[in-house]
């Protein structure tokens, strides 16, 4: 039998942790003791020259910042000193186009390096930057470049061919195109610039532009249950938050190799796949390649991660593996492994300990957070299923609505909204041009997640699931508003719900429910018809999986899809569980 709980001592840690005890390090944590470790001031806080200009000034700048492993061929090293050059160049050749402070900068393009000069390039002259998914159709593009009214865009030569080419008129917002050729040749994209001999051509001196600590930095979208995508605004006072969690959540130490897995479209892939690390001085791991149990294997072991932060579709994906491929491989160097994103299976807590003898360390964040909120760090014993107990810095609560009212759980046990006191450095400043969306998140000094969660007596928060119908499908935040959208542009259909269906590896798949217009059969060739409808146009990672023809779908009284009926149905929940739902979204 497995315990309860994974105790741990700090004898059994292969390094010191930076967060021996969670109290003591609590109340000993103040803000402005990190602005000062930082080194940053109110009229010069930037997030690209803290992650990247002030390790140069230092003893740093021949580290390696960035090892970038593309999917086939030799590892490309960047040290620190090169990275200042490449983003020197990178914010100085946007000038030379006119492109400045407040400028939206798109980016949508695998995990490369040019993604990384390109984000933190643009950061250093006070251009919002966007990264978006890879995996998006063109759909999510246009709509995402729309509401942010991107001026640039940054992509590769077969992402513009594949999405942007046909759709590119219509993006009437876009200045200018910047595309990254395939390995070492120039792009050939008629009317864009060529990525290699735009940095090759711009000035290397740093760029006489500042920024604020309030200033806008990041625009990370994130979907909702109902209307369009939300960009949730991010500043550059944020690199605190990241520095910190960093610190104690990811326990970064200085001769770490780290390597974080996430997608760099995920706000994840920007907060601790870019900007975390650098802060830390630390070098990166970016694998361009898709998930490969084998290749993952062999890049922990031959790079020597020593920290990894992943999520646990991939890790349930290396479970399906099997132990026997993990135990060809050693892992000396890995001292931390944690986790974000989805709910964290107990299982998969135990895997870790058993096949790579570290246990998996869940950690709970979101888009609107900007940075890792609870974790189980090194030296907090873990209870497999918890998310952990908010970070320093960090104050969460479980809060109950009631009758127009926000109220705070105290007792432990009961579940509630999960909810956190404001003021932390990297909490989103706005949904772009949704204020009303943006206000209703708070109440009073809490800002409402929209999570379900309960915490136990002794502190540890528990996710229970999302208080909306937003689908958590291989860790993409996804808005079935969104997807029934494209699926209502098809000439055969009346009306579409999409829900997430529970799924053993990607935690929820993305199911439509169609209903079609009068006098049309529902055949399978319609339904294949359908499902590549939505591929084309909203792309892999959002498209449904599964459709299923109904005559007529659920709604409300006041006319709206009852998704949570039609989940019901799809779980084989009995009719008087499905009544409650009723009223619901
Ligand atoms: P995103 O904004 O795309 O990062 O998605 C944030 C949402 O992912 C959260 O509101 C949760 O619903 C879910 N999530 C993130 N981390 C966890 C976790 N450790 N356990 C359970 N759900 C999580």
């Amino acid at each position: 039998m497995r315990d309860a709980i994974i105790h741990k001592t700090l004898a059994s840690l292969r390094v010191a942790p930076n967060m021996a005890d969670w109290n003591a390090a609590r109340e000993a944590f103040s803000w402005d003791q990190v602005r000062e470790e930082l080194g940053a001031s109110a009229d010069d806080f930037n997030i690209a020259r803290l992650a990247v200009d002030r390790h140069v000034r230092g003893a740093g700048a021949d580290r390696i910042a960035l090892r970038y492993l593309p999917a086939a061929g030799e590892a490309r090293m960047l040290s620190y000193a090169e990275l200042q050059r490449q983003t020197d160049r990178f914010a100085n050749g946007l000038r030379a186009l006119g492109v400045g402070k407040g400028d939206r900068v798109f980016i949508l393009a695998g995990r490369i390096a040019p993604l990384v000069v390109a984000a933190l390039g643009s950061l250093k002259i006070g251009c919002v930057v966007t990264p978006l998914f890879s995996a998006f159709g063109p759909e999510p593009i246009a709509t995402r470049i729309g509401i942010a009214q991107a001026q640039v865009l940054v992509t590769t030569e077969a992402l513009y061919r594949r999405k942007i080419e046909k759709m590119r008129d219509t993006l009437t917002t876009l200045r200018h195109v910047i595309v990254i050729g395939e390995g070492d040749t120039a792009s050939s994209v008629a009317g864009a610039l060529d990525y290699a001999s735009f940095i090759a051509h711009a000035a290397e001196t740093p760029p006489p532009v500042t920024t604020g600590p309030d200033d806008m930095a990041l625009l990370h979208f994130t979907s909702g249950t109902t209307g369009t995508p939300k960009g949730a605004v991010h500043v550059h006072g944020a690199a605190l938050m990241h520095f910190a969690t960093g610190r104690y959540a990811l326990d970064l130490h200085p001769d770490d190799v780290f390597w974080c897995t996430a997608d760099p479209g995920w706000v994840t892939g920007t907060s601790y796949g870019i900007i975390a690390p650098l802060l830390h001085g630390v070098t990166s791991v970016v694998d361009e390649a898709e998930f490969d149990a084998e290749r993952w294997y062999r890049i922990l072991q031959d790079e020597e991660v020593s920290v990894w932060y992943t999520a646990p579709t991939a890790i349930r994906m290396l479970m399906k593996a099997g132990p026997q491929l993990a135990r060809r491989y050693r892992f000396p160097k890995l001292r931390f492994i944690a986790s974000v994103g989805e709910p964290l299976n107990p299982e998969a807590v135990w895997w870790g300990q058993e096949v790579l003898g570290l246990p998996i360390h869940d950690n709970w964040w979101q888009t609107e957070t900007g940075g890792i909120m609870i974790a189980n760090t090194p030296a907090l014993d873990i209870k497999p299923g918890s998310m952990g107990k908010p970070l320093p810095g960090v104050d969460a609560a479980i809060v109950r609505r009631h009758e127009g009212r926000v109220e705070v759980i105290e007792e432990p046990g009961v579940e509630g909204e999960l909810a956190l006191r404001t003021g932390w450095p990297s909490m989103f400043r706005a949904y772009l041009g949704q204020d009303e969306r943006y206000r209703k998140c708070f109440a009073g000094d809490l800002y409402l997640t929209g999570d379900l969660a309960r915490r136990d007596a002794d502190g540890y928060y528990w996710f229970v699931g999302r208080a909306d119908d937003v689908i958590k499908s291989a860790g993409h935040l996804i808005g079935p508003f969104e997807v029934e959208s494209v699926l209502m542009e098809h000439p055969a259909v009346a009306e579409a719900g999409v829900i997430g269906k529970p799924d053993p590896i990607v935690g929820e798949l993305v199911k439509a429910f169609v209903s079609l217009k009068q006098g049309i059969e529902p055949t399978e060739a319609l339904r294949m018809d359908l499902l590549g409808h939505a591929r084309k146009r909203l792309g892999a990672a959002v498209a449904p999986k599964e459709i299923a023809f109904l005559p007529t779908l659920p709604r409300t009284r006041s006319g709206k899809i009852m998704r949570r009926l039609l989940k019901a149905r799809e779980l084989g929940l009995p009719e008087g569980d499905i009544s409650t739902l009723e009223g619901s979204e």
